[in-house]
């Protein structure tokens, strides 16, 4: 056996098995081919994480860090496939070696939603992005927008106002998914909020210069100029290598008991992957812990 468990993904729960892991002397190795700290990577500003008050990317160092310190081993792989022999082993498939180990915690959280509109995969990297703290600087000094009504939204709408000149927000809907702490952080920052909007269509010619939005209460269609559209319509989970194996719920995430078991014995779920009420670092957290502390008292 080449290690006592393999965690796929290095965000705040896989990292957080690994430390906890690490601290049962269990022989642990991570899997990661995106960059160690998942969604903390495009999360500008964390404040809601007890003890921490900073950047997405101080606390994936952290959390990096103190797993590092209880000797799990780290490798940059994408994964192609997980399976189990028929003595139980589990084996991961990357495209350069194949691991064994007794038990795989699948971590590997959600991606960007895509709009769906014409224009949007035309413009892709144009002006279209889907991460405001990676690609928000391209638009110093400019007219942006921002589609989404959740806490990413928010956050993204938030984190742009600092520096471009003007920031739209447009919402399909009159109310909002994200916390009421950010809703009021917008309504006092400098943001435009647009509701009832839905984006038909994106414009420009090698740059976006406009979207062409709808009203969904008048029916009436405006077009609104703006250098870019940030989109945050949601998340879909990276769940493509666990279908068939895996027990998933009809939107794709990963279906758990409340040790984080899954329903094949030894692979357990964890963090945004998981069919879970509440997506957020610390949940993600608490979930690497439990499935870490299952995994050690049965292995
Ligand atoms: P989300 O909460 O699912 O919100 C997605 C938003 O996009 C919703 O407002 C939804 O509208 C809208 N939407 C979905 N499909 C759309 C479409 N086709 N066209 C237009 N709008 C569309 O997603 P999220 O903001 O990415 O957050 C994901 C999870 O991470 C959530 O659990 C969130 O709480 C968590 N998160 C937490 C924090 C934090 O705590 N600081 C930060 C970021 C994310 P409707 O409302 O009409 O459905």
């Amino acid at each position: 056996m080449d290690f006592d468990v393999i965690i796929i993904g290095a965000g705040p729960a896989g990292l957080t098995a690994a430390l906890y892991l690490g601290r049962a002397n269990l022989k642990t190795l991570i899997l990661e081919s995106t960059g160690i700290g998942g969604q903390l990577n495009y999360s500008y500003e964390v404040d809601n994480y007890p003890g921490f008050f900073g950047k997405g990317v101080e606390l994936a160092e952290k959390m990096r860090e103190q797993a590092m310190k209880f000797s799990s081993v780290f490798s940059s792989e994408k994964v192609l496939s997980i399976g189990v022999l028929d003595d139980g082993t589990k084996f991961v498939k990357t495209r350069k070696n194949e691991y064994r180990a007794k038990s795989v915690i699948i971590a590997t959280g959600a991606s960007p939603r895509p709009l769906d509109v014409e224009g949007e995969k035309e413009f892709v990297g144009r002006g279209v992005s889907y991460c405001a703290t990676c690609d928000g600087a391209f638009f110093k000094d400019k007219n942006v927008a921002v589609v989404g009504g959740g806490n990413t939204a928010f956050q993204d709408a938030l984190y742009l106002s600092k520096f471009c000149h003007s920031v739209f927000l447009i919402h399909r809907r009159g109310t909002f998914r994200a916390s009421a702490f950010l809703v009021d952080k917008v309504k006092n920052s400098k943001i435009l909020v647009r509701t009832n909007e839905v984006v038909e269509k994106i414009e420009g010619k090698d740059m976006v210069t406009s979207v062409v939005l709808k009203n969904s209460l008048t029916e009436k269609s405006t077009v609104l100029d703006t250098s870019a559209l940030f989109i945050a319509v949601g998340r879909i989970p990276n769940s493509d290598l666990t279908k068939g194996l895996l027990n998933l719920d009809e939107n794709g995430y990963i279906i758990t008991d409340e040790h984080m078991r899954t329903n094949i014995d030894g692979i357990y779920a964890v963090g945004d992957i998981r069919k879970t009420p509440l997506r957020q670092i610390i949940t993600a957290a608490a979930d690497g812990a439990v499935a870490a502390d299952d995994i050690s008292l049965n292995i």
